[in-house]
């Protein structure tokens, strides 16, 4: 069969169709990137917010309408929250929801009675993220969540932690290695949590990725600034682990993060960002703001910007609070009205705007190791190692895409929105 995967969302999201793509593959399917043409769809949801819900609502009927005749099969957040909504609609043929990811190309098989070609089942080709532009692999490293912060629907929706075995998590990054993958990103709900359901950790895992796969460079998707490992710091001092960190942070109000049922009070997340901006040569730390939780103050969201401003962050996320049914906040008094919402979320992208700029430009006239991820308007571009985003003129030299080459910053664009630099010739990796 011909099969096409579309999906929504998060990082997690997208790990989780590579790994399909594998499965499919390791049953003598052909994946295909152009639903028309497809035999059977399948679309991993998003239900984060209304937004993400009525977006996931419209792929789904997008899809059925391009190809009629094909399969429908829709899984992820949306789909576990409402399994009957997405049943209902139009083309679709089976629901998988997330307790059942892993299972779901086994299912599939299963419950649709796909025919497996065991002669043209083959080791499953590569990938294809380098022939579809993508340099960054996410891995699954684990799903579901312990906790329930009261705006947060995605711990309704994925269930309890569940983690991946170490050993497959390496030999996942070996083949991807031997693939010509660079980078990878461990992804997960609640990374912090990996393997407390398997008598694991996180830093052990790292550690194992660092010592079991020749990766040049590993990063961790966001993760919450609690239950990080007692020695999670020492880990930077291998050059691999690039020093980023996401830690969400969503308000500097301590009443508000009581509200939002946080388990980091302001005072102990300006602990942690001493600490590890100390102790990690320059970790940048990127965070994620909610505008508008129900019942802020003028008094609290000031809280806030002092907080932002006085810290430092690399960039921040913006999210103006929109209620998700079936969450403790959407059940909170005091909404805030959309037009507060939009003036705060205003004031907050101009501090950002600022704050970036004085990051990007304490970096200027230092060379760093850079994976260039492809060409744009601005020339070649990629990341430092501590997540900044840095594009290149476009030298005479043959492509760049997917090397690790030294790169001195010498400016920022013009909307100061990333670095400009210079090709280093002396050593290319
Ligand atoms: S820790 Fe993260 S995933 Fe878990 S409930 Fe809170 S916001 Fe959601």
């Amino acid at each position: 069969m011909r099969i096409h995967l579309k999906t929504l969302g998060c990082r997690l999201n997208e790990a989780e169709l590579e790994t399909w793509s594998r499965d499919f593959q390791a049953r003598g399917h052909a994946m295909t990137g152009n639903a028309e043409e497809a035999d059977l769809l399948v679309v991993n949801t998003c239900a984060v917010t209304e937004e993400a819900v009525r977006k996931s609502r419209k792929l789904l009927g997008r899809s059925s309408r391009q190809n009629p005749n094909a399969r429908l099969v829709v899984s992820g957040c949306f789909a576990s929250l409402d399994p009957n909504a997405a049943l209902e609609m139009e083309g679709v043929d089976l629901v998988i929801n997330n307790q059942d990811k892993e299972r779901l190309v086994e299912l599939v098989s299963e419950k649709l009675d796909l025919t497996v070609m065991a002669e043209a089942a083959t080791e499953p080709e590569a990938t294809g993220l380098l022939e579809r532009g993508r340099q960054r692999a996410f891995i699954k490293v684990q799903d579901g969540c312990r906790y329930r912060c009261a705006f947060c629907i995605v711990t309704l929706a994925r269930g309890e932690e569940r983690s991946r075995p170490v050993r497959e998590i390496i030999a996942e990054i070996n083949r991807l290695y031997g693939e010509g993958i660079r980078e990878v990103v461990l992804t997960g709900v609640h990374i912090g949590g990996y393997g407390s359901d398997i008598g694991a950790s996180l830093a052990g895992l790292i550690r194992r990725i660092l010592n079991e796969t020749d990766i040049p460079r590993l990063r961790i998707g966001s993760i919450e600034p609690w239950d990080l490992p007692r020695d999670f710091w020492s880990l930077f001092n291998n050059p691999r682990f690039m020093p980023h960190l996401h830690l969400p942070l969503q308000s500097g109000s301590d009443s508000v993060l009581r509200r939002m049922a946080r388990r980091c009070r302001s005072g102990e997340y300006r602990q942690l960002f001493k600490q590890a901006t100390r102790q990690v040569a320059d970790l940048n730390v990127t965070t994620d703001i909610i505008v508008g939780f129900p019942g802020e103050t003028e008094a609290e969201w000031q809280q806030t910007l002092d907080f932002v401003e006085e810290t430092g962050f690399g960039d921040l996320h913006i999210f103006a609070y929109s209620p998700r049914q079936g969450t403790k906040a959407a059940t909170l008094p005091d909404p805030v009205s959309r037009e507060v919402k939009r003036r705060r979320s205003e004031t907050l992208h101009r501090l950002n705007e600022r704050l970036r700029r004085q990051t990007l430009k304490r970096h200027i006239g230092r060379t760093f190791p850079v994976l260039i991820e492809g060409q744009g308007v601005r020339g070649w571009g990629g990341y430092t190692p501590n997540y900044l985003r840095i594009s290149l003129e476009t030298g005479k030299g043959g492509s760049l895409e997917n090397r690790i080459v030294r790169v001195r910053a010498e400016g920022l664009s013009a909307d100061g929105r990333e670095l400009r630099g210079r090709l280093q010739a002396d050593r290319t990796q």
